[in-house]
């Protein structure tokens, strides 16, 4: 017999539920959910599906188990050893795409509850999972959507597991207790186009924004703090210019992008960026996006119990990080949760030929249900 968290990941990794597509990955975790005794609700925004399940009552803490169904892209298949959408095993590891990002997640957490109510029918407080199909893509209609509704029923979540991959080389080594705010704008910087040979009669909008994002990209934003590297702002795009070798060009846009620590907030990087450009005298637009605030979950009961049962069955100690890209904890975060992200070995996330080591995934379900049992037993 096939062990239960590999047969249920590679029944996930056959669903080819690339987002904002679910392809029934939630209604088969639903339906495992209803026979453990939850009650599932799908909360579908546009084209977006989300599953919310919990299991008991709200008069003792609430702990939502929360992920995502969706994946990206597999890129040409051609590239790939065997089909993406064909679990496979080779060398000790399961390959096909989500095999890592995050279906393993979502397998070991449905099986490490159903072993958990099993053996504590009657737990403590409430047992939820939060899933969405748009954790890849825009994430405006995924774990964003459901949080708002939950927020305004005045649904509490007291703990929430995310079963990103946070593992850098073994099962364990490191568990994300926060992660990066992100914000970014399109500038426009407006010039006057004109012919290279007569440049009184044109304005560069190139050499008027140069030293202005010399600057944005030489300030120091912040220190840092224990829990956060230093605020990082980076160019990502720049375009301006017609193609011709003698023509000035009459805009430049530039695109940029901050991951930035609790030391500062959205609105202050806004602030700061338009005196930097205004100082300049810059005639420009500036076209923002928020991906979110910077969250952290500072040592409590569930940071406590995911060190706890990480050590257990690993017999590592998780080192606490907030590196990387955002993720959807920092929805949950909001509802004032605590929140942690342990997942498997992240290095082959979003690649071709990505896998999972097989031997990981039962000993993620245990720690999944040691992280459950220390909170609601
Ligand atoms: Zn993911």
């Amino acid at each position: 017999m096939t062990e239960p968290v590999l047969a249920l990941t590679r029944e996930l990794v056959a669903r080819a539920s690339v987002t904002p597509e679910d392809a029934g990955c939630q209604a088969m975790l639903a339906q495992r959910l209803s026979a453990a005794g939850f009650v599932c609700e799908d909360m579908p925004f546009g084209a977006v599906k989300n599953l919310w399940a919990t299991r008991g009552a709200a008069d003792g803490p609430t702990l939502c188990l929360a992920g995502h169904t969706d994946v990206v892209p597999t890129g040409p298949e051609s590239a790939w050893t065997s089909p993406p959408f064909e679990p496979t095993e080779r060398d000790g590891h399961l390959f096909g795409r989500g095999a890592a990002d995050m279906k393993p997640g979502l397998a070991a957490m449905v099986i490490a509850a159903e072993r958990f109510v099993a053996e504590h029918p009657q737990h403590n407080g409430r047992l939820a999972f939060l899933l969405t199909s748009d954790e890849e893509g825009p994430a405006e209609h995924g774990t964003r959507a459901v949080v708002e509704a939950l927020r305004e029923r005045g649904e509490a979540i007291d703990y929430c597991v995310v079963g990103e991959c946070s593992s850098v080389e073994q099962l364990g080594d490191r568990m994300m207790i926060g992660r990066r705010g992100s914000i970014g704008a399109q500038l426009t910087v407006h010039g006057k186009q004109g012919h290279v040979a007569y440049p009184h009669l044109a304005d560069n909008p190139v050499h008027r924004v140069l030293a202005a994002l010399d600057e944005l990209a030489r300030k120091q934003w912040d220190a840092g703090n224990t829990d956060f590297p230093q605020t990082s702002f980076q160019i990502t795009n720049f375009n301006a210019g017609t193609g011709a070798s003698n023509v000035i060009p009459g805009d430049a846009v530039i695109d940029f992008n901050l991951r930035y620590s609790t030391e500062l907030t959205g609105d202050l990087i806004r602030e700061q960026v338009t005196a930097t450009l205004d100082k300049h005298k810059l005639n420009y637009a500036l076209d923002w996006w928020h991906s979110g605030e910077p969250f952290l979950t500072p040592p409590g009961a569930l940071r406590a119990a995911a060190r706890a049962s990480i050590g257990e069955v690993t017999g590592l100690q998780p080192d606490p990080s907030t590196a990387g890209g955002t993720s959807d904890g920092r929805f949950i975060a909001t509802l004032g949760t605590e929140v942690v992200e342990i997942g498997p070995i992240n290095a082959t996330i979003h690649q071709v030929d990505e896998c999972v080591r097989i031997t990981d995934l039962p000993r993620l379900a245990n720690i999944y249900q040691g992280v459950i049992t220390r909170l609601l037993a």
